[in-house]
This record gives C-alpha cells, sequence and structure tokens, in this order.
C-alpha cells in the first residue's frame, strides 16, 4: 500500500481526494467497511490495476498510520517526509469506530433514523417518534400549539419523502464527471499562466543574486567604496526580498475555489447514492448538512438548502439527471 501511495496517489490529485474521503466516511460512524467500499467504487476509486478495492484493502488503508505522516518500517516507526493525506484527529477518528465496531453489541433500543431533523409546518415544534404496533411513527409534539392539526405520519412514508429531497440535490454520474474534467482543464489553465508568473519572479530574483555578486567583487576589487557598496547592496537586498514576497504570497493562495467546488460536485454525487441506497442515517446526516431549514407538513417533507445547494435543489428534474450535453450545461453551471 505504500508504495501504491508513493507512486500513485501523491501523483493523482483525485486519487488522492478519493482515498481522504475513506477516512472521512468512516469516522462518521455511519457507513460500515462494506458501505464504503460501495460509495467509493462508485465515487471512482479503483485500484491499480482498475478493480474494485476489497474490504480488506480498505481496511488496511483506514489502519494504515503512513496517512497521517509516519510509517513503520522494520518494526520501526518513522517520521514521514511526505506531506500527510489527512489529520492525525481524522485517522484516530477512525481507529475508535473501528475499535467500537469489533466489540460485543449490547441489545439496542429501536432506533429512529428521522428524530432530530424535522420541525411541524404548521406550528413549527419538533417531530418526535413513536411506536405503535411495531410501526414506527413520527409526529408533531404539538408542545407550544394544542390545536396543530397535523397527523401521524409512517417511518416508510417518511422515509420515502427524504429520499425525494436527496434526489433534488443530486447529479447523475455521467454530469459530475463532466463538471470534475471541467474543473481539471480550469485548473491545468490556471496553474500554466500562474506558472510563467512565477518563473518570472524567480527569473528576476535570480537576476539580482547576480548583481550582488558582481556588487561584491567590484567592492572586493576596489573598484567602488564601501559606502557605496552597502548603499548599493541594501538597494538591491530590498528589492529581492519583495519579489521573494511576491512569489510567496502567489504559491500560498493559488487556486483555493477549486477544492469546494470539487467537494460539491462529489457530494451532489454522494447524495444520489445516498437515496438510491436508502441508508436513512446517511441520508438524514446528509440532509442537515446541506439544509438550513426542514419541514414536515401533510406528510410532505419540505427542506431549505444551504446557498451552494440551491441551485441543484431548483432544477428540474430531467436537467439534473440528463447525460451531460454541451447545450445543458449553459443552463446552470457556475462559473
Ligand atoms: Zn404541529
Amino acid at each position: 500500500m505504500n508504495d501504491l501511495l508513493k507512486h500513485t496517489i501523491y501523483k493523482d490529485p483525485e486519487r488522492f481526494r478519493l482515498v481522504r474521503k475513506i477516512f472521512e466516511l468512516y469516522a462518521t460512524g455511519n457507513y460500515s467497511l462494506k458501505d464504503v467500499r460501495k460509495l467509493i467504487t462508485s465515487a471512482g476509486l479503483l485500484s491499480r490495476k482498475k478493480n474494485m478495492l476489497s474490504v480488506s484493502n480498505i481496511q488496511s488503508i483506514l489502519s494504515n498510520s503512513f496517512y497521517y505522516g509516519v510509517f513503520k518500517y522494520n518494526g520501526e516507526m518513522y517520521d514521514g517526509k511526505h506531506e500527510p493525506m489527512i489529520a492525525k484527529k481524522l485517522f484516530e477518528a477512525c481507529q475508535k469506530v473501528m475499535a467500537d465496531r469489533s466489540r460485543p453489541k449490547k441489545p439496542s433500543q429501536k432506533e429512529y433514523p428521522f428524530r432530530n431533523m424535522l420541525n411541524c409546518g404548521e406550528c413549527g415544534c419538533a417531530i418526535t417518534s413513536e411506536t405503535q404496533k411495531g410501526h414506527s411513527y413520527y409526529r408533531c409534539t404539538k408542545k407550544r400549539d394544542k390545536k396543530c392539526s397535523q397527523k401521524y405520519i409512517r417511518e416508510e412514508v417518511l422515509a420515502e419523502e427524504v429520499a425525494n429531497e436527496l434526489q433534488k440535490v443530486s447529479l447523475s454520474s455521467a454530469w459530475a464527471e463532466w463538471m470534475l474534467g471541467e474543473l481539471n482543464k480550469e485548473e491545468a489553465e490556471a496553474a500554466q499562466s500562474g506558472a510563467v508568473f512565477a518563473q518570472n519572479l524567480k527569473d528576476k530574483i535570480k537576476e539580482l543574486e547576480g548583481k550582488l555578486d558582481l556588487l561584491l567583487d567590484a567592492h572586493l576589487d576596489g573598484t567602488i567604496s564601501r559606502e557605496e557598496y552597502i548603499a548599493k547592496k541594501e538597494k538591491i537586498i530590498t528589492e529581492k526580498a519583495e519579489l521573494s514576497e511576491k512569489l510567496k504570497d502567489f504559491e500560498r493562495n493559488g487556486n483555493h475555489w477549486l477544492e469546494p467546488a470539487r467537494q460539491f460536485i462529489l457530494a451532489a454525487q454522494q447524495a444520489k447514492i445516498i437515496a438510491l441506497q436508502e441508508n436513512p442515517v446517511a441520508g438524514r446526516d446528509f440532509i442537515k448538512r446541506i439544509s438550513s431549514n426542514r419541514v414536515l407538513l401533510s406528510q410532505k417533507v419540505a427542506i431549505e438548502p444551504k446557498k451552494s445547494w440551491q441551485i441543484l435543489y431548483n432544477l428540474p428534474a430531467e436537467a439534473r439527471s440528463a447525460e451531460a450535453t454541451n447545450s445543458q450545461h449553459t443552463i446552470w453551471l457556475p462559473r
């Protein structure tokens, strides 16, 4: 795995991102190793031989300290010289989930996946849950308004409603692929023009270094006086420091909008996977993450998506799920 990481992943930001995603998904505690494998495979992560990763591959990735910057060789721990892919905290969160899972479970109480998620659309009170004759139901607590007329909803019906909402913020894989491709193109273009800019600065810095050498020679030869030498040297050094600062700024600030855009696209694709998988807990968490408000009214769920998700949510279904074709991209693609 180290070999795979060093030689493939660090050269390939897409793989890098997907491997990090494995840790992020697993650390939530909402996914089994199998779930993670399924999600990450459909997001495009394959082995070097283009096979689906196995569950034990996923497990060994999650257990490998190499990803947060240290590694073992012949039983000895080394501080890696590579840039860590994930934070140590995230790695530890995954170890905890793994340890908790391997412990024998005590019989758990009945779970209500959609608890703490919705408010009543009529009176604004929280939606709570209970079991009647073996079925799970959700209803308005009516704590503030006893006259609220809203009725019970069965969990199965509510689950379908939630899946519908998820579908509204999801992208087909054709779309996601196209968008990721466009981002990669833009990144390459930006990197190219950036490289020219940075090279210019580097050339100028080098030129100033050359001048400093000449100046020193001139002083040592006795061609210029010490006062002259010191004055000229100061001027060149100041100029050089300004250019170096500019270069550092540029290297630091690069294209920081690209990564959030990628995350958005991947998450939008993940919404589809979750909706299709009918994993209610993951679906609930996802909806909570992307919305600021969620309401249940007359057995219908409506969410208020956070800013970047509104575009997707308000699109007609055909536009969202259609194959990526040129005529449609202009409708809504953020520029
Ligand atoms: Zn109510």
